[in-house]
């Protein structure tokens, strides 16, 4: 029997682990990238806070995938559902049986007047290693002033990201012995410091008690460099001598036909449950460029490939909406755990779960590459931990 032809549009977190997953003596499967090189996205923390070393966090594409699959050094400038063709910015085009979109969700720039400058004076932790880095080498040269981190729209990746960086650098500030000198300011668009208020109640006292500074219904309007301010939709304004604000997200940038299949804000319309594109059986889409009411997570990501890859072979999978987002402070950490039918659960912060969060950090690469022996262990922990059992037993 002939093999059927899947084509996977991106190989980040999403993308490459469900190359990995597909058995290859069924499926022929391709991988596209505009890049050869796989980022680890939460690493741009550890970069701009910890200056740890940039390399560490990226990974050729080719050595991430399982010999046998192929992969494709080139950009997606346009796929046509109905004619079940992939078009490439160098000119070539490849037809599919399947199509699976797990591009991300790129940043915009130029949606706040001001920011693009902004990032080019101080980088940032949310586009590139090369912006991280940047950050941290303006962070480590500063000796007093306001560090303040924002965010331009309610809907990035990793929900939790601007409150790890806030608490990150502070830890910084501290090792560095100018904690006292330098301000660090946390403004979010949302009511309370954190999306979900069970969230925020916890980790409130925690930026208090480092005399961390908060707004909250601040949404970033615009930003103006000259005069170190940065002003919101709501009417607020917010000085700084440094700033690193979360840009807005979007869904695929190149275009594909039907246009009715990506929604308002250009994400990809879905099935949220068997991540299959609305109106067509044999396209996919995971991952941030998604319109999927969850988190923009990379365990959402994990978890639709795997429900992809099984429904591929024909078993009925389905993804929960589970999230398992990581929040750290400078020592602490706790999971944001949801899911569509649980809102985030009450947790603790707890020095075990800051290790857990580094254990998965470590497990990465390989889990990458070998989901296969990684998902039972997963699959074990995302049981023990789903929100109705610990609305049964009691938070952690
Ligand atoms: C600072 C930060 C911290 C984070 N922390 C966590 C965390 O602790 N836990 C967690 O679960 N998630 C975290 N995330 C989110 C997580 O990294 C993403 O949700 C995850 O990477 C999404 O995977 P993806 O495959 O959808 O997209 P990506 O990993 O972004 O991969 C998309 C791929 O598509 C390629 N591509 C894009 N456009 C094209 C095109 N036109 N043609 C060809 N290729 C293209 C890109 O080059 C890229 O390789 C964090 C994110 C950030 C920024």
């Amino acid at each position: 029997m002939a093999k059927e032809k899947v084509v996977i549009l991106g190989g980040g977190g999403g993308g490459a682990i469900l190359a990995n997953l597909l058995p290859q003596d069924r499926f022929e499967v391709t991988v596209v990238d505009k890049s050869e090189y796989h980022v680890f996205l939460p690493g741009f923390l550890w970069v701009a806070f910890k200056g740890q070393p940039k390399e560490k966090f990226r990974r050729p594409i080719k050595s991430l995938l399982k010999p046998g699959v192929n992969f494709v050094h080139d950009e997606v400038v346009g796929v046509d559902l109905n004619e079940r063709t992939v078009h490439l910015k160098g000119g070539g085009k490849l037809g599919y049986d399947y199509v699976v979109f797990a591009t991300g969700a790129p940043l915009d720039f130029d949606a706040v007047p001001g920011h693009r400058e902004l990032v080019e004076r101080f980088g940032d932790f949310y586009s590139t290693l090369e912006n991280a880095e940047k950050l941290h080498r303006t962070l480590a040269s500063m000796r007093e002033g306001r560090f303040v981190i924002a965010i331009a729209d309610p809907i990035y990746k990793c929900p939790p990201g601007p409150h790890k960086g806030t608490f990150l650098s502070y830890e910084l500030f501290k090792r560095l012995g100018v904690a006292d000198k330098v301000k660090v300011v946390l403004a979010v668009p949302y009511p309370h410091v954190y999306s979900s208020k069970t969230i925020a109640d916890v980790i409130e006292p925690e930026l208090e008690a480092r005399g961390i500074e908060t707004h909250t219904f601040f949404t970033v309007d615009s930003i103006d460099l000259e005069k170190h301010k940065i002003y919101s939709l709501e009417g607020e304004e917010l000085d700084f001598t440094v700033a690193a604000v979360v840009a807005p997200h979007t869904g695929p940038q190149y275009k594909v036909e039907p246009g009715n299949v990506k929604d308002d804000s250009g994400y990809i319309k879905i099935d949220k449950y068997t991540s299959q594109v609305v109106g067509f059986d044999d396209a996919y889409a995971i991952g941030d460029c998604t319109n999927a009411p969850t988190s923009k997570s990379g365990v959402t990501a994990h978890l639709q490939a795997e429900v992809v890859a099984k429904r591929l072979q024909g078993f009925d999978a389905r993804y929960s909406g589970r999230t398992n987002c990581p929040l750290i402070t400078d020592g602490k950490g706790l999971f944001v755990i949801s899911d569509y039918d649980h809102p985030p659960i009450p947790v603790r912060l707890s020095g075990l779960k800051r290790f857990l969060e580094e254990l998965f950090v470590a497990t990465y690469w390989s889990a990458i590459k070998y989901p296969e022996l990684w998902d039972p262990i997963f699959e074990a922990y995302f049981e023990a931990s789903a929100p109705e059992v610990f609305l049964r037993y009691g938070g952690w």
